[in-house]
This record gives structure tokens, C-alpha cells and sequence, in this order.
């Protein structure tokens, strides 16, 4: 069998076209960046690039975090996906099974996702998160060994540890779905069937991503395999799309990004804190997804005039699984114009 029809990519049902959507009363996705701590230092990461002592290990406050589920259960629809932790190691964060518990309470939620590396989960958490509520683990893997952990995170990694630790968690998950990742550039071909060997059995589903980089300032080493002939061709939807070029960005259509300062961008790109379109601290998630600062950049992308600098050298979305929203720009255009004019 060859390793891509062993792929059980992370699909969902509900899928309509996003121009159909628009505009938006509530995101589709909302990401919190709760903590910046972790015990890796991925080679395909940002952090890696950074002097350590320089490295951030803040995390939200228990007040930030209150108020920002608040703002969540305040929008009019329900939201369709909530990643608890966009930044750091989730499993770091002292207050993530309350986090969760908030989240959850706020029944305005249609999945409730934390990505983790999975090394920090005891029995203990492992139990506690799903309790709390989520709805969906995704854990990267970033090795089939101690030794290869060690070269792609920089980290000290009981693998065999790590396996039971999976294992358990898959074994007590109840409705909460269980996918597995790894990134199959850092991976050479029987490293990923191995990883596919191993994984399979402990989870629900299972997927070898490609390496992208999403940090618009920084240049990453350059993996070790090139990953082309893997390249997925299935979106999180089930559909399949083609890379394209020069598509206009849709993120702020969609997204939100609340960083662990509180501040909120609207594209997945930055861990600088730029592209700022408010400040959930002093404003409701609501209020800054109707914008004007948001709204305005909508319209600079739809036109594709007057772009902030950061968009030009951004390479993130052209290869975005999503819809390119070229074919409607003009329509879309007089409805996020009506939406200026209306605030
Ligand atoms: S194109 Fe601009 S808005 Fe879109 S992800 Fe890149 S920087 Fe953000």
C-alpha cells in the first residue's frame, strides 16, 4: 500500500464555500496564543531562531482569559472552531484545564481543539482535558525515536514514554477525536512508514504534513527531504484544491488571533504581534471583528491595493487550502464597502 492511501486526513462535513459565507457575523476559527512556553525548540519554528534567554513564557491571565470567553459566548453564531493554544505547549499552561472548562461553558462552540507535542500528558491531564470538554487532540509528532526527536526538537525525549502516554490517552478519550501529525519533510520515506506503523493503531486519524513557512521575517533551516510528492491535495474539508498563485488572502474573512498580550490580528502569520486590528483587552472580540481597522483591510485585499507592507512578503497564503475569493472580488467588495458605510 502506498504511504499517502494510509493518510486519514482531519475532514469535516460542514463545508460551504467561504465566498457563500461572507460577510461573516462571527469567525470561523479563533485561535489563542494562552502561552508562549515550550519544551522544544522545533527546527521548524520561530522560537528556534531566537536566543533562548530571550524566549517569552508568558501566558494569558486568569482575568484575560475569563473575559475573552466571555467574548466568545457574545457572538451572535457559533463559533466554528477554538484552538485553545496557537503559540506555545498547551500542557505548560498551569490553568488549561479551567481554560478549557471556560471555553466549553460558553455552549458557543462548535469544536474545541488543542494541538500539543503530547510529551508533557500524564495520566492526570490526559484525564482532565478530556472532561473539560474538547472535541478534538491533534498531536504533532516529531520522531519515531529518541534520537530523532533530539535532532528535529532540540529536546530530551523519552520515546518510548512517549508512546504509553499516547496510548493512554487514546484509550480514555471517549467522544474527543484523537489526530496524529508529523511533518514528513524532517522524515525520510521509511521514517514516515514507520511513523505511519506506529501511529495508526492510537489513533483516529492520521496525516504526514508538509513544511510550510509561516513566519514571515524569518528564514527557516531547510528541511532535510523535500516532501513534494506528498503535497496534500485534500483541505480539511474532504475537498481537493490545487495551489495557486497570487490568491487573495483570506484569513481576515475568517480568522482571529488573540495573542497572549491580548492584542488581535486576523492573519495566522505573525508571532511579532503585528498586523493588529485591537486589543481584546480593552474591546470585545465582537467589537473588533466589525472593525473598521478590520474591515479596512478586507477591502485593501479585495481591491489588492494600498496592501500593508507585511501582505507583500507574506507567503503563507498562497498556500492556503481555502478558496481564493478572486472570481468574487467586485461582489464582495460592495458588501464589505455597505459594511463601512453602515459602522
Ligand atoms: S497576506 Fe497579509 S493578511 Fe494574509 S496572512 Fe499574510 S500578512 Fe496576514
Amino acid at each position: 500500500m502506498q504511504t499517502t492511501e494510509k493518510f486519514t486526513p482531519l475532514t469535516s462535513d460542514d463545508y460551504k464555500p467561504l465566498h457563500t459565507l461572507l460577510p461573516l457575523r462571527t469567525p470561523l476559527t479563533v485561535t489563542f496564543c494562552s502561552t508562549h512556553r515550550c519544551n522544544f525548540l522545533c527546527d521548524f519554528c520561530y522560537r528556534s531562531t531566537i536566543e533562548k534567554a530571550e524566549l517569552s513564557t508568558e501566558s494569558m491571565s486568569p482575568d484575560l482569559l475569563e473575559k475573552l470567553a466571555n467574548d466568545i459566548a457574545d457572538f451572535d453564531d457559533k463559533v466554528g472552531v477554538v484552538d485553545v493554544c496557537g503559540s506555545g505547549e498547551p500542557l505548560l499552561m498551569p490553568n488549561i484545564v479551567d481554560w478549557i472548562k471556560l471555553l466549553k461553558k460558553t455552549n458557543n462552540i462548535k469544536q474545541l481543539k488543542m494541538t500539543t507535542n503530547g510529551t508533557c500528558l500524564t495520566p492526570k491531564n490526559a484525564e482532565e482535558v478530556v472532561n473539560a470538554g474538547l472535541d478534538l487532540i491533534i498531536i504533532s509528532v516529531n520522531g519515531i525515536s529518541s534520537k530523532h526527536y533530539k535532532k528535529i526538537t532540540r529536546s530530551n525525549v523519552n520515546f518510548d514514554s512517549l508512546l504509553k502516554k499516547i496510548t493512554y490517552l487514546y484509550r480514555i478519550k471517549k467522544n474527543c477525536k484523537l489526530h496524529i501529525k508529523c511533518i514528513g519533510d524532517y522524515f525520510s520515506k521509511e521514517e514516515q512508514e514507520k511513523f505511519l506503523d506506529i501511529f495508526s493503531p492510537i489513533c483516529d486519524t492520521i496525516h504526514i504534513d508538509n513544511a510550510i513557512n509561516q513566519w514571515i521575517d524569518i528564514d527557516l533551516p531547510t528541511p532535510p527531504y523535500k516532501n513534494t510528492e506528498l503535497s496534500g491535495t485534500i483541505n480539511r474539508f474532504g475537498k481537493s484544491f490545487e495551489f495557486q498563485e497570487k490568491p487573495i488572502c483570506n484569513f481576515p474573512f475568517y480568522y482571529l488571533r488573540i495573542h497572549t498580550s491580548g492584542k488581535v490580528s486576523s492573519c495566522a502569520t505573525n508571532w511579532k504581534e503585528e498586523m493588529i486590528v485591537g486589543d481584546s483587552k480593552i474591546q470585545s472580540l465582537k467589537e473588533i471583528w466589525h472593525s473598521k481597522e478590520l474591515n479596512n483591510l478586507r477591502l485593501r485585499l479585495l481591491e489588492q491595493e494600498n496592501l500593508p507592507e507585511k501582505c507583500h512578503v507574506c507567503k503563507y497564503y498562497e498556500m492556503m487550502t481555502g478558496e481564493n475569493l478572486m472570481p468574487y472580488r467586485k461582489d464582495l467588495f460592495a458588501k464589505y464597502a455597505q459594511k463601512g458605510v453602515e459602522q
